[in-house]
């Protein structure tokens, strides 16, 4: 397992929860020391044009303090989907989040959607035919569902708010995928705002991702950091889910 992770994480480039200071360094900190951390390069235009209009992204390059850090959100998702290609498992700790990025527009926090564009390039590039996308977040991922409507390659889910291990066991068993990509959204901790998932819910999550992903696609998984406010339980509720993952 390992974290893709770059110091400029720490910059505040808004003035929202998602960027608010001292959330990288909360989740970054039961991490360090127990998994190796690489960093990203910043991805190009290039990658953000495979899901995003050109329009959009002319609007997130007006916007100067969030334009570099959104490219390396994107190029840590990119790094994190290499490394889970060589069939390691690898957790992009990112921030801009980006499942609420459409092709055209975006809110919530989220400029460039970071996992679809991953999961988009290995797809360009020959590298896979098929993938699913789970997300965990609190939240509905509209932009990722947004980015693949209408195709049969690339299945996005959103766990339901209950039951969420047999779903997410269902979904998995019944697919066929040559990656699993995870939007990991922590924001329905039983501590943040969902008031939802424990610690071992988390961990549970991982495991079930990592059995499907040994059992049908060589182990390719990979997960990105999606929201997740409350910075008591941030990283420990990450360590839980890599403890599953890995
Ligand atoms: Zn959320």
């Amino acid at each position: 397992m390992k974290v893709v992770f770059h110091e400029r994480f720490h910059e505040v480039y808004a003035s929202d929860p998602a960027a608010a200071p001292g959330r990288m360094e909360a989740a970054a900190a039961p991490l360090r020391g127990v998994y190796e951390f690489v960093e990203p390069p910043p991805a190009s235009d290039e990658d953000v044009l495979l899901v995003h209009t050109p329009s959009h992204l002319d609007y997130v390059k007006r916007l100067a303090k969030v334009y570099p850090i959104a490219l390396l959100a994107v190029g840590g998702a990119i790094k994190a989907s290499e490394i889970a290609m060589e069939g390691e498992p690898a957790f992009a700790l990112i921030r801009p989040p980006g499942h609420h990025a459409s092709p055209g527009s975006s809110w919530g926090f989220c400029y460039f959607n970071n996992v679809a564009i991953a999961v988009e390039r290995l797809i360009r590039r020959g590298l896979i035919k098929r993938a699913v996308i789970v997300d965990f977040d609190l939240h509905f991922g509209d932009g990722t569902s947004e980015a693949f409507k209408g195709r049969s390659d690339v299945e996005y889910r959103h766990l339901p708010a209950t039951g969420f291990i047999e779903d997410l066991d269902a979904f998995l068993r019944l697919r066929s995928y040559d990656v699993i990509a995870v939007s990991a959204g922590f924001d329905r901790a039983l501590e943040d705002w969902g008031g939802l998932m424990k610690e071992e819910d988390y961990r549970e999550v991982g495991r079930v991702i990592r059995e499907h992903a040994e059992r049908r696609c060589a182990g390719r998984r990979f997960a990105v950091l999606e929201g997740g406010y409350n910075h008591e339980v941030l990283g420990r509720n990450i360590k839980a889910f890599l403890e599953g993952l890995g």
